[in-house]
């Protein structure tokens, strides 16, 4: 039979080092794979046929090593073929390092009635050439290691005179004694006292009701180590013990242990193949074999086939790797850090290294942005974890509109290979070339995922409308979207199937209903992390934060902020760098620390740690501290975190404990616009702004000014530097937070003018709004001067235009100046920035991948874009309208960097006079006001 789609084979030997990276420790370059290309013949061949009719493709590899060859069988990846190749070179010419050959030795060193027993189970486990066999037999195989077992029994009875086997014991025994050499190589220990070895692993006890417990193995240098696992479960020897297939981290040993049980045994026969000789085996092993307990939920959970009774989770065995046995403690942390790799956020967390603090953010921003594990990536841990095929995506391109385009580019295209990204341009191209190639490149890209079961069974299926400019942020922010909606569901189990949809519909997901509970039917009863046990706040008081999103049960008391307050905040899109820690505290002073680091980079507003810690930071300023408490964790959490001991455990669920977060802001790191901004223009760009419009009041002799959208003031605080002729200068701003900021700048800049350090602006009075400049006050109106600098971009669209009426329609300053980005600049800004700076490749996408300048933007418009806009308004209102811009120039591709338009007033004053009475209309704020002191007004 051909050994065809044999992928199995590698698959259970990822657990340690693959065949073909031992064969390239022991050979280097000596070893030399040739792959063959072998075709089956057609199924349904039709003679005479003209057109070749081709079968699948196979691959078959020779592997030549110094002296010696070996051909694989038939293979449907090449990759496999060469695996396949280099396991029987090692095991022709390696036996030492075989796993099973590792068992053997240990079985051979057992004493007594039990020497040169070896249990079958290891034999399912470690041979997997055996197990592949068995996979053409019964096909249940695959998803059922254990029926490998009854068919090795079947096999072993029938070669009755070379191998002994005992009916109902699962142990299969050479018939006679082993040659000499076999028995002397198998003494690896010297003679003298046995040493022996404490390993930690961990009980899983059955019932859910129990806790996981440590549990220390005691493996002599001469013992079994699945004696002594056997005796932890109460077992007489190994013969009983089941071992599962590893579990966990794919590069470890982790496996769980069990009793074999009758039921198991029964379950087998369900294969009419295996029928008969179940029945043959059932009798007797009714006696040798435990009764079948209750499921063991959370074994069976992460082994992936039902356990019965208690299990022992243990990092122990014999690997490719060395003669040894390896092993690792596994404690309860390890455990729990297992349990919350299981789901999205845990695996995100873990990847964070802060199981307390981290969350997986809301929104895929940019590359630069994003720390920790990407979507991805996640996603497809997820799968694996689960035991769900690879995610398939699949993205599409869409050619950008351009009008010079052929039409043969506007169809879709279909991307095959996701994973291959596209090759980027040579950095360091002049301006002009850059600006065409960027032409050239014009696609966006869409992108899909399915997620199947093993079977191939469609069970989520994501299509979002969002498109990207990088293939690689399509795929993320696909990804994403699934992780969002998978977290939610272990957010909250109980969740009726409605809100389960729902949620699904707002991510653009759809699913099935039917094989998502099948794959996730365990899930309910493991993962209970958020209904955590605690009752609401403690010990309340006034410094409670409320907030309405987080988890319930779960607020911020006792805040504290301390340290002077340095004006410099970090607002959305930042990335802050704190330091922090976590501690487990008592009302009677206890303190443990669980988790704590000097250096945690985050995004601010993309919802990347705890809300509660998102609401505290956004308070404070860079080089404050605070401190602040919050309910117990879900205790898989504090587990995960920290080993916590059996005393901090009774405490864990004791109602006078709490969590106590310590941080301070050590650093903010602006967005993107404003790093480029200052890096690339000199003067930097919201300088030249200031300085255009300083240019036009001075023209207009203006004497009154608004800024609409003034954000944290820097243009009125930069305009008191100049000398104008300006007396009242207003801002205002939907922000309360910039407006403060602004306030304590002016109020400093403005008190210093008049303590007689030579006052350089006549500025007689300034207030601050708080409004938005979409909506009318009668306040506003008849000013000499408005500016709008870089705001309208962070309104929707629809909000830009209806600001362009309120403007010009009622507040009708004479002039208006309104700045926003001009998009095509952008691939400028990105090159720019990124020959100006030494960073690891994988950087030059992320800064590229930017969709625009600023994540707050809405929207950047071309110039084509905004001179419409402009023209129209100005037309309408009896205006007349100039562009400009800084930063760059009007002559040369692409233009400015930054776009301004300025309108003038051309309808007679006298209109504009009734307007200025609708004292009424007061719809803003008044957030803060200073009038300069008499003595200097005169
Ligand atoms: N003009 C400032 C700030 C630009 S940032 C400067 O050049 O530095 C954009 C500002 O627009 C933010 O402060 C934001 O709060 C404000 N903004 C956005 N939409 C607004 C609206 N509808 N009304 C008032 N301000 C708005
Ligand atoms: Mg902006």
């Amino acid at each position: 039979m051909m050994e065809t789609g044999g992928s199995s084979s590698v698959a259970t030997k990822k657990a340690t080092l693959t065949p073909k990276a031992i064969i390239y420790q022991k050979f280097g370059s000596e070893a030399r794979y040739y792959i063959e290309e072998v075709q089956e013949p057609a199924e349904y061949g039709c003679p005479g046929l003209a057109i070749p009719h081709k079968g699948p493709s196979l691959y078959r590899c020779s592997l030549q090593l110094p002296g010696i060859s070996v051909v694989s069988g038939t293979f449907k990846k090449k990759k496999d073929a060469e695996q396949s190749a280099a396991e029987m070179a090692i095991e022709k010419f390696l036996p030492s390092l075989q796993p099973l050959s590792g068992h053997l030795r240990a079985a051979l060193q057992r004493e007594g009635d039990l020497n040169g027993l070896v249990p079958v189970s290891v034999m399912a486990i470690c041979d997997s050439k055996l197990s592949n066999l068995c996979k053409f037999i019964n096909p249940k195989v695959e998803s059922n290691p254990f029926l490998v077992i009854p068919l090795i029994m079947r096999a072993a009875a029938r070669l009755s005179g070379i191998l002994a086997t005992s009916e109902g014991q699962l142990w299969i025994r050479r018939q006679n004694p082993y040659p000499r050499e076999i028995m002397e190589s198998s003494i690896s220990q010297p003679s003298g006292s046995p040493q022996s070895t404490l390993i930690e692993a961990v009980c899983i006890p059955c019932s859910s009701e129990k806790a996981v417990e440590t549990v220390t193995l005691d493996v002599s240098s001469t013992g079994y180590y699945l004696d002594a696992i056997s005796k932890k479960l109460g077992l007489t020897d190994a013969a009983n013990v089941l071992v599962s297939r590893t579990v966990g981290k794919t590069s470890s040993e982790t496996r769980l242990y069990f009793a074999a049980h009758q039921s198991c045994m029964l379950d087998l026969s369900s294969d009419p193949l295996t029928a008969k000789e179940a029945i043959h085996l059932e009798g007797p092993l009714n006696e040798s074999l435990s009764k079948k307990g209750p499921l063991n939920e959370r074994a069976s959970y992460f082994s992936g086939h039902d356990i019965y009774g208690d299990a022992i989770l243990a990092s122990i065995g014999y690997t490719w790797k060395s003669k040894d046995l390896s092993y690792e403690d596994v404690s309860v942390q390890s455990y729990y850090r297992m349990l919350i790799s299981k789901i999205p956020c845990g695996l995100y967390k873990l990847s964070r290294e802060a199981v307390l603090m981290a969350e997986l953010p809301l929104a895929f921003t940019t590359r630069t942005n994003w720390r920790g594990s990407y979507p991805r990536d996640i996603l497809c841990t997820f799968c694996r974890q689960h035991r769900l095929s690879e995610p398939v995506f699949s993205t599409e391109t869409t050619p950008i509109k351009a009008p010079s385009e052929s039409p043969a580019c506007g169809k879709k295209l279909r991307v095959t290979d996701s994973t291959e990204e596209e090759i980027e341009h040579e950095k360091g191209c002049a301006r002009d070339t850059v600006a065409r190639e960027s032409a050239e490149s014009a696609v966006t890209y869409q992108c899909g995922v399915k997620l199947f079961s093993k079977c191939q069974d469609l069970i989520v299926e994501c299509f979002p409308k969002d498109s990207f400019k990088k293939q690689n942020d399509s795929i993320q922010n696909t990804s994403l979207k699934v992780l969002s909606w998978l977290n939610a569901y272990f957010r909250d189990l109980d969740m009726t199937p409605e809100k389960l949809n729902s949620t699904a519909n707002s991510l653009e997901i759809r699913f099935c209903e039917k094989n998502f509970s099948k794959e996730f039917a365990l899930c309910r009863s493991i993962h209970n992390v958020y209904q955590s046990e605690t009752q609401g706040a403690k010990f309340l008081d006034e410094n409670h934060i409320s907030m309405p999103n987080t988890l319930p049960g779960q607020g911020v008391f006792s805040l504290n902020i301390d340290g002077p307050d340095s004006g410099v905040c970090p607002s959305n899109g930042c990335l802050l760098v704190i330091s922090y820690s976590v501690s487990l505290v008592t009302e009677s002073g206890y303190k443990k620390v669980l988790e704590s680091s000097d250096e945690f980079e985050f995004e601010i507003g993309a919802g990347a740690v705890i809300p509660h810690l998102e609401a505290v930071v956004i308070q404070m300023s860079i080089g404050q501290s605070a401190c602040f408490k919050m309910d117990m964790a879900p205790k898989e959490f504090v587990l995960a975190a920290a080993a916590v001991s059996a005393r901090n455990l009774s405490l864990l669920s004791s109602k006078s404990c709490c969590l106590k977060y310590s941080l301070t802001l050590l650093r903010v790191t602006e967005p993107l616009e404003e790093r480029m901004e200052q890096a690339l223009f000199s003067p930097p760009l919201s300088k030249q702004r200031v300085e255009y419009a300083v240019k036009h009041i001075r023209e207009s002799c203006a004497t009154t000014l608004v800024d609409f959208g003034c954000g944290s003031g820097s243009l009125l605080d930069s305009l008191l530097n100049y000398p104008t002729t300006l007396e009242k200068i207003v801002g205002i701003d939907i922000s309360q937070k910039s407006l403060s900021r602004a306030a304590k700048i002016l109020h400093s800049k403005l008190s210093r003018n008049t303590d007689g350090n030579a006052p350089i602006a006549c500025v007689k009075s300034t207030i601050l709004y708080d409004g938005s400049v979409t909506d009318f006050d009668s306040r506003l109106c008849g000013f000499d001067i408005g500016t709008c600098l870089e705001v309208i971009e962070h309104m929707e669209e629809d909000q830009a235009f209806l600001f362009g009426d309120v403007a010009l329609s009622s507040f009708r300053p004479k002039i208006l100046i309104v700045s926003t980005p001009n998009y095509e600049y952008n691939v400028i800004l990105q090159k720019a920035n990124l020959s100006s700076q030494e960073e690891d490749p994988d950087e030059k996408t992320h800064i590229q991948s930017c969709k625009f300048r600023n994540h707050d933007h809405k929207f950047e418009w071309t110039r084509e874009q905004f001179n419409c806009w402009a023209t129209d308004l100005a037309a309408k209102y009896n205006y007349s309208v100039e562009f400009s811009g800084v930063g760059g120039s009007a002559d040369i591709e692409p233009g400015f960097a930054s776009q301004i338009a300025v309108f003038r007033r051309t309808s007679p004053p006298d209109e504009d006079e009734h307007l200025k009475d609708t004292d009424s209309a007061h719809h803003y704020k008044v957030i803060w006001e200073w009038n300069r002191p008499s003595t200097y007004s005169s």
